[in-house]
């Protein structure tokens, strides 16, 4: 299958994240119970890469690990050649959650307040910076509103912009549009694909949808049901394209998941 045009995935430069045989655990006084178990995946720069599974798979406990909050027990995670053992702004998370945002600031006063604690910009350009993120996500109206005055919707475009604002080296999202309706699901996802066709970002995204994974992924990684492993990855040109073997490809990734047994020894390339 061809591969997306602009990924360095093609042209030999090493990948930007590095997963590499990772298992992840927690530890109760009971028991040990495990996430994730020898999951290996590459993301190159500005890719639009998704972790895709059922619920309880890991996808959340992956995310935390890449951000430096959970440390494996095996294997290891590489930023730009070097290990992710501490959380720094250079990942960015936007969550599922309305609340990610503080309520006692404004849109913009939210987005220059981590923009400055993250100590690269100075208060003057942490503003202008902000502003301008704010008018990509198309809410300079209310660039000075308070959060509990916006929509779900809103909110997450705040929280989107938060994050584009704060240049990470890649933007870690967590099922960010889960809670919202679908309509307004499906216009924040053509909103991400138009930010990203702008500023070419690298994201992991996650999502338990399909639909979702097929529409914002260019490229997609299938985990099995707990502990999270490696079903397959695959490409995705943002259409539910029909293969060769006439099968969609939703319906493929439906069979992948929910229809075989595990194939071990890492991804399935296609
Ligand atoms: P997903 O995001 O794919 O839904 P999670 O990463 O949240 O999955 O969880 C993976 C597994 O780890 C689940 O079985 C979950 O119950 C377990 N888990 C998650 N957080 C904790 C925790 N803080 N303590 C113990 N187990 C946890
Ligand atoms: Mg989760």
């Amino acid at each position: 299958m061809a591969i997306p045009d602009v990924s360095e995935r093609v042209t030999g430069v090493p990948p930007l994240l590095e997963v590499q045989g990772v298992t992840l655990q927690y530890r109760t006084r009971q028991h040990v119970v495990t996430a994730t178990y020898r999951v290996s995946f590459d993301v190159y720069r500005s890719d639009r890469y998704v972790m895709l599974g059922p619920s309880g798979c890991g996808k959340s406990t992956l995310l935390k690990a890449i951000g430096g909050y959970v440390a494996p027990v095996e294997g290891r995670i590489l930023l730009g050649g070097a290990p992710t053992r501490l959380p720094g702004p250079d990942r960015v998370f936007v969550f599922q959650d309305f609340e990610q945002l503080l309520p006692w600031k404004t849109v913009c006063d939210n987005i220059v307040f981590a923009l400055t604690a993250a100590g690269r910009w100075t208060p003057r350009e942490a503003r202008q910076r902000a502003l301008h993120y704010i008018d990509k996500v198309n809410l300079t109206e209310f660039a000075h509103s308070y959060p509990h005055t916006l929509s779900g919707g809103m909110k997450q475009r705040v929280a989107i912009a938060r994050g584009l604002a704060m240049d990470p080296q890649v933007l870690l999202m967590d099922e960010p549009f889960a809670a919202l309706d679908a309509l307004t699901r499906a216009r924040m996802q053509e909103e991400l694909l138009r930010l990203w066709d702008e500023a070419r970002f690298t994201v992991l995204f996650v999502t338990h949808s399909i639909a979702e994974a097929v529409r914002v992924g260019q490229r997609i990684l299938l985990l099995t049901p707990h502990p999270g492993q490696v079903r397959a990855e695959l490409d995705s040109t943002g259409e539910d394209v029909v293969g060769v073997d006439g099968v969609p490809l939703s319906a493929r990734i439906e069979d992948l998941l929910f229809g075989g047994s595990v194939r071990t020894g890492g991804a399935a390339h296609d």
